[in-house]
């Protein structure tokens, strides 16, 4: 039988292809936009689970991806986002922002000596309450059910001791991915502010202001019911400035600054694709965006997204 996870990959290759040849042919959106793209894992995995999505882009691929966006973009702190979108002019290159989700050591390990090459500025989003966990964070459902597989480089979280590393680089923000990546979709107000505001309380305790000005929120499809007015009022009364979901386009300068799309940036983008990505030809990715499905994403059913 041929896993889900293989169906998918198959359907996201193809949308790659799509995107990159109609990238030749058609117009992107006019105006002021950004592509906030999003990843979660930078490891060296000798497997492919067919059953669980890894959320995984290979060290060696992820060095050409930022190598072609380094050509081809402007990549900009997520911070800048909101000056930038407001200015008169359009930028002569397409707007990146790098955000990764769910706070694996690899970033520390993998993807910031590769941004520190590039000078590209990123954003880590971590789970407040799995910082510095000796086991896999409880949410994520590929190491827990793969860690005796791989080294611990796939999967274990990152400590505060690194995160404090990835700040002095000077080119690493923190933000909160919530306190227990607690899905929106079957949450109270009260445990939406919990999420925000304790998440917020400890990064600033831990790393200063700074820390707590961006928010990703977990899940993170306001369609699928993740992202809810309340979960937003909620982000917004703890402080944070900017948030960011999963839903997928591009950002622009009417967006609501708590609740700012991304695109994932996959496995199998090759640079052609990527580029196209982030010029906005993202309609090839609609038919797989609206394949995703809440019960998939409740919380009886982990999943590191
Ligand atoms: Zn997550």
């Amino acid at each position: 039988m041929i896993g889900k996870i293989t169906v998918k990959r198959f359907l996201k290759r193809t949308a790659g292809l799509a995107s990159s040849c109609g990238a030749a042919v058609a117009t992107p959106p006019g105006g002021r936009s950004a592509c906030i793209l999003v990843y979660h894992r930078i490891a060296d995995l000798p497997f492919v689970d067919p059953r669980l999505d890894d959320w995984n882009v290979s060290p060696v691929m992820f060095e050409r991806q930022v190598a072609a966006l380094a050509s081809a973009a402007e990549i900009i702190p997520l911070a800048d986002l909101p000056a930038r979108l407001a200015e008169d002019r359009e930028s002569r290159r397409p707007l990146v922002c790098l955000t990764f989700d769910d706070g694996y050591a690899n970033f520390s390990s993998r993807a910031l000596p590769v941004l520190l090459h590039y000078a590209a500025p990123a954003t880590l989003f971590v789970v407040t309450d799995a910082v510095g966990r000796e086991g896999p964070m409880p949410f994520d459902a590929w190491s827990l059910a793969n860690a005796g597989r791989t080294t611990e480089e796939a999967w274990r979280p990152i400590t505060w001791n690194e995160l404090e590393q990835c700040m002095s680089s000077g080119i690493v923000d923190v933000g909160a991915h919530s306190h227990t990546h607690r899905n929106g979709l079957a949450s109270t107000r009260m445990q939406l502010d919990e999420e925000a505001g304790r998440s917020r309380a400890i990064l600033v305790e831990r790393l200063g202001e700074s820390a707590g000005r961006a928010y990703s929120y977990p899940y993170g499809s306001r369609r699928l019911g993740q992202v809810t007015d309340q979960y937003i009022a909620a982000v917004a009364g703890a402080g944070f400035r900017l948030a960011v979901t999963t839903d997928l386009g591009m950002a622009g300068p009417g967006d609501d600054l708590l609740a700012l799309p991304r695109v994932e940036a996959h496995a199998l983008d090759t640079p052609p694709v990527l580029r196209a990505k982030i010029r906005g030809v993202l309609a090839p990715y609609r038919l797989t965006d609206r394949l995703r499905r809440a019960k998939r994403t409740a919380p009886s059913s982990a999943r590191g997204e």
